[in-house]
């Protein structure tokens, strides 16, 4: 069966990582199923998820990473209409969605990989979609 939900996250800053594992973990929790797959998905072109540590150092890295990737000083022809190209470029690299196997009704993740929301042109309100896919 499939169990959908969603929940939004309110960011602050312009650039931003949210640890959205907790909330995730609780939809999963909620839905009942035990073997399956799990589908979080940001319908936004300007934010993106991934998978990693969270630690503070890192956090930073991740966000100095990005703008070496996507220099903010570049003329970026979208910025003509509309000023957060590099929010567009970095949903594209990183990718709106992240799947995680479903085991036990738990996440079967490494220790290491929280869940986070990228937010690259906030602050907004973003909308978190999950689908639990299984049984
Ligand atoms: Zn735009």
């Amino acid at each position: 069966m499939v169990y959908s939900a969603e929940f939004t996250v309110r960011t602050r800053n312009k650039v931003e990582l949210v640890d959205i594992t907790s909330q995730a973990r609780e939809v999963i929790g909620n839905s009942g199923l035990k073997e399956g797959m799990v589908l979080v998905f940001v319908p936004h072109a300007t934010a993106a998820l991934y998978l990693n540590e969270h630690e503070s150092g890192l956090l930073s890295d991740v966000l100095s990473f990005l703008r070496s990737l996507i220099p903010e000083n570049k003329a970026y022809l979208h910025n003509r209409i509309d000023d957060n190209a590099t929010a567009h470029l970095g949903s594209i690299l990183l990718k709106p969605f992240v799947v995680m196997p479903l085991r036990a009704g738990q996440l079967d993740v490494g220790t290491w990989q929280n869940l986070f929301l990228v937010e690259m042109d906030g602050p907004r309100t973003r909308r978190v979609i999950v689908k639990v896919i299984g049984e």
